[in-house]
């Protein structure tokens, strides 16, 4: 497929927007997921059925968007599904998760893996230097074995909750944070009826600095699985920039 990189009547935006810092690349990759979280968004996704392989990856598209320099900090593998399950030695999930990292290290972006899966296989663990580790309960099966294993890894580690219960023990979890210096953010669940989430961030934000209550989304650009690159993880909106030739009107 031929990618250009800055084509169309947007060059000039495409130039000023070049100069901004923060903007974030999040790959969402889809193998399917074993859980059945009551907040999913993906299994709603209009791209639900887009599977993710080694063979259908765009690879001259992510070359395109890393050697832009358009994005900085951590470029995120995250899911559609969960870009760890079922990822054992030479299957499709492995070879496209080492060939992203190859991308990525050659452009000398970190990566950060946004999973729920509970991995310990170091060969898998080490391709990522950052782990956004999602739960429902600090005291579910092995995660926090889990955690604690990637610190052992020297890993970059944020916890991820998203708060659906007003009864929950959040302070539990922040001080567990705290005691292994991990960051930690609680999303509010989309749906809700926020006032009670606004109290509890006024209450717990203090308490510890590596902490955030996000209301809303991240700001990323989102590398969906149809390999058009997005303003928002609903794929509704594409970037304005960066596109490939094929999408000029
Ligand atoms: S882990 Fe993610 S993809 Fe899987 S059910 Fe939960 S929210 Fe959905």
């Amino acid at each position: 497929m031929v990618v250009n990189k800055f084509s169309g009547s947007n060059s000039s935006k495409v130039h000023s927007d070049l100069s901004m810092n923060g903007n974030r690349l999040s790959i969402i990759l889809n193998y399917g997921c074993p859980y059945k979280c009551s907040y999913c968004i993906w299994k709603k996704h209009r791209l639900e059925n887009y599977s993710s392989s080694p063979e259908t990856f765009d690879y001259e598209y992510l070359f395109s968007l890393l050697s832009s320099g358009f994005f900085s900090g951590y470029v995120s593998v995250s899911g559609g599904g969960d870009p760890l399950y079922n990822i054992n030695p030479g299957s499709t999930q492995s070879i496209l998760l080492h060939r992203i990292h190859r991308f990525t290290q050659y452009f000398g972006y970190n990566l950060s893996i946004h999973t729920r899966i509970r991995e310990f296989r170091i060969e898998v663990v080490n391709l990522a230097d950052q782990f956004i580790v999602s739960y429902d309960d600090l005291n579910e099966k092995d995660l926090q074995r889990f955690v604690l294993f990637l610190k052992s890894r020297n890993k970059q580690v944020r916890l991820a909750k998203v708060a659906t219960e007003e009864d929950y023990d959040y302070l539990r979890d922040i001080n567990f944070a705290r005691m292994h210096n991990f960051k930690i953010t609680f999303y509010a669940k989309d749906r809700i009826k926020a006032t009670w989430f606004s109290e509890l961030k006024e209450k717990l934000e203090n308490d510890y600095s590596r902490l955030v209550f996000m209301e809303k989304g991240n700001i990323h650009y989102y590398l969906l699985p149809d390999n058009k690159l997005y303003r928002d993880y609903s794929a509704n909106v594409l970037a304005e920039i960066l596109y490939k030739e094929s999408e000029i009107g």
